[in-house]
């Protein structure tokens, strides 16, 4: 079986990992468990990952947005001075 705190294989029914001491080490743990565990962090990375880029993509967006509004308001306002 694994450590569910830090993955190090440890012998079957111990009580405690000997690398980080984790106590909460239950005997039911199985490997598989434990892959389950492990794809379940890489998922929250990924979700991250992806909020993050969405965020980024929000933010291009507004930017541009911004960009478009201030031009035609800039336009807008220089019409108005020329006339
Ligand atoms: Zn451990």
């Amino acid at each position: 079986m694994y450590c569910t705190n830090c993955g190090l294989q440890i012998p079957e029914n111990t009580q405690f990992c000997s690398n980080c001491d984790q106590k909460r080490i239950a005997a039911g743990v199985s490997s598989t468990n434990n892959y389950l565990f492990n794809i379940q962090k890489s998922k929250d990375k990924y979700d991250a990952y992806e909020d993050a880029k969405a965020f980024t993509y929000a933010m291009v967006g507004i930017i541009i947005i911004i960009v478009i509004v201030f031009t035609f308001l800039a336009s807008g306002l220089l019409e108005f001075f020329l006339n």
